[in-house]
Formats: structure tokens, sequence, C-alpha cells
């Protein structure tokens, strides 16, 4: 049996700075791989530009121009990571036999990816790569982290905890993620829809090698709700519950005062009153802005345009120019 031949996957957003380190340590990685017959000698490293502005592009394609073991994916324009991700998965899935995606700023442990083709080769058909801890993360990042997870989890989207898109799949695993056409991605709620036999390994996350992280706070908070509301409708159930609540405690508080004019006594609570109005006006809002939310999904859904546009693809025996 001839060795299976991986991907790596590797999206880049203005990574000039680690690139050529997260390139050389890759590059050792697979040549040992490789060496131990674990995969095949054809295996490669491909790194996606996500429309990056500085010359991540240009330090990509010199790579693939010193040493076929790497290849290159140009999107049209930034894209975002889930995107950028899963151009990487699509381009490669028809002619390799698993793919492992990482991030570029070397945060994610290389050498746990003998564990994941271990764990492969055992049937399995995702890996998944897990946090064991956070030690080096600044305490912000973990608290809103590891409140992150637990915040999806309860609302109805089934994460890995602590996993985030270090992970290995098989190529019957990447066709299944092709029949998903959702273009509000979440690649760590859709993944486990598959529903493969699947694995985890644990590894110590990393500082980021150079360059400063690209998802700051405000991108952190849409990524979560995004989570949310394109996987699961709870929010909404919610907000009926809540209304509901707030009609039954509002018309119970009508019949009081109703009991109270009729036995002739005068109703102060003119305050009460204006605070209700405030407190279920702002209610309101908020629930019109969820379900707007969701609508505004359906709507971007049902045009479905294209998640990503590949530029071009540098590959030294699949490569084509679209
Ligand atoms: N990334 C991307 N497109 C973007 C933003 C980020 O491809 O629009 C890539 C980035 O180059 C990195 C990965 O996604 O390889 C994760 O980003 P980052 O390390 O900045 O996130 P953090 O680890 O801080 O959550
Ligand atoms: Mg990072």
């Amino acid at each position: 049996m001839s060795a299976d031949l991986l991907y790596f996957i590797i999206p880049c957003y203005n990574e000039e700075e680690v690139l050529p380190e997260t390139a050389k340590r890759l590059k050792k990685k697979t040549t040992e791989l490789i060496q131990s017959g674990k995969i095949s000698k054809e295996s490669r490293i491909c790194f996606v530009n996500d429309g990056s502005g500085d010359s991540t592009w240009e330090i990509i394609s010199k790579l693939h121009d010193s040493d076929p073991v790497f290849s290159g994916i140009n999107l049209s324009r930034n894209r975002g990571h889930q995107n950028a991700l899963l151009a990487g998965l699509m381009t490669v899935k028809d002619f390799c036999d698993l793919t492992i995606s990482m991030d570029a700023d070397l945060q994610d442990d290389i050498g746990v990816c003998d564990q994941m083709i271990d764990k492969y080769h055992e049937g399995k058909d995702i890996v998944y790569g897990v946090r064991s801890t956070r030690k080096r993360d600044s305490r912000f990042k973990k608290t809103t982290a590891q409140g992150f997870y637990k915040m999806m989890n309860r609302m109805g989207a089934e994460t890995v905890y602590n996993h985030a898109d270090y992970r290995l799949m098989s190529r019957r695993a990447l066709n299944a993620l092709s029949e998903f056409e959702e273009v509000n991605l979440f690649l760590r709620g859709m993944v486990p829809l598959i529903g493969f036999p699947a694995d985890i390994v644990y590894y110590e996350r990393a500082e980021r090698f150079a360059g400063a992280s690209k998802y700051p706070l405000k991108k952190m908070i849409s990524f979560a709700v995004d989570g949310v509301t394109s996987f699961s409708t709870r929010p909404l159930d919610m907000i009926a519950r809540t209304g509901g609540f707030l009609f039954l405690a509002g018309a119970a508080a009508l019949i009081v005062e109703l009991i109270r004019c009729a036995a002739g006594r005068a109703v102060p609570g003119w305050i009460f009153a204006t605070l209700s109005v405030w407190a279920v006006g702002g209610l309101i809002l908020l629930a019109v802005g969820i379900v707007g939310v969701y609508t505004g999904k359906t709507y971007m859904e049902s045009k479905k345009r294209p998640r990503y546009i590949v530029e071009r693809f540098l590959d030294q025996d699949h490569g084509f120019v679209s």
C-alpha cells in the first residue's frame, strides 16, 4: 500500500513576519513524516493567501519556485479565516488523502501531527487538536475564549471544547464537508456535524511567533454571534419565552391595578410605569434585532454567492490559473 498523500492547509493574512519560519518548520516536519513512511513523498504544504496587503503572496510564490513541496492559493480578496481555510481544503480535496489545517503563526504545536496521522491510520476521519491549557494566552483572551465555548454549547452550537481549527480531515470527511453549502461559515460547528469517526489529540498552545493577532475583540464577538446564529435558533426561542413571561407579568399587574381602581384608590406608580416602558421597549428592540440577524443570514444564504474566489493556484502537479 502506498503511503497517504497529505496537504497542510495554512490560511495567511498579512503573515510576512512569520511565514519564512512557519515554512521552515513545516518543511522539516513534512520531511520527517515522509521519511518515517507515514505520508507519501508527494505530500505538500499549501499556504492560502487571504488577500494580504503585505508581501505574503510574494513569499509564498518564492517558496513554491524554490521547492515543489510548497504550494499556494491566492484568493481574489480578503474573505476571512474561515473562508480562506475552506478555500484551501476544497481546492486540494480531490488529489489528497488527508489534510491538516493550522494557523500560520505557529501557535499550534506541529509536534502532534504524528499523533494525528497515527489516529488517521487507526481509521479516524477527523482528528481535533485540542489545547490542553492556555497558560500562555493573556488572561483576557483566556476568559473570553472559555466563555465563548461555554456560551456556544449552551446556545446549541456543539463545538469541541478548546479546539480551534487545527485539525486533520480525511478525504472522505472533506467530501462530506463540501456538501455543506452555507455561506455563513463556522467550521468548528460544521465539522462535528459530519459524524464520521473522530478523535482528539492534546497540545499546548504557544504564543504567536511574530506579528499581531488578526482577531481583535470586535472580530471575536462577531465570530461568536455568527457561530450561534448559524447553528441554532435558541436565541429566538429565548426571546419568545421572555416575551411570554413579560406579557403574563404585565397582564397580572394590570389586573391588580384595575382592582385597586375599582376600590377607589388612586394609582401612584407613574415612575414604575415609565420605567417599564423603557425596559420593555429595550427588550423589544433587542428581540427585533436578533430576529433581524437571522433574517439577514437567510438573505445572505439565499444569494448563494461564492464563499471565495481562487485567483491563482500554484502547485507542481495540479496547479491551474483561474
Ligand atoms: N487569517 C486569515 N484571514 C483573516 C484573518 C486571519 O486567513 O482575515 C488567518 C491568520 O493569518 C492566521 C489564522 O487565520 O493564520 C488565525 O489568525 P490569528 O492568529 O490572527 O488569530 P488568533 O490566533 O489571534 O485567534
Ligand atoms: Mg493565532
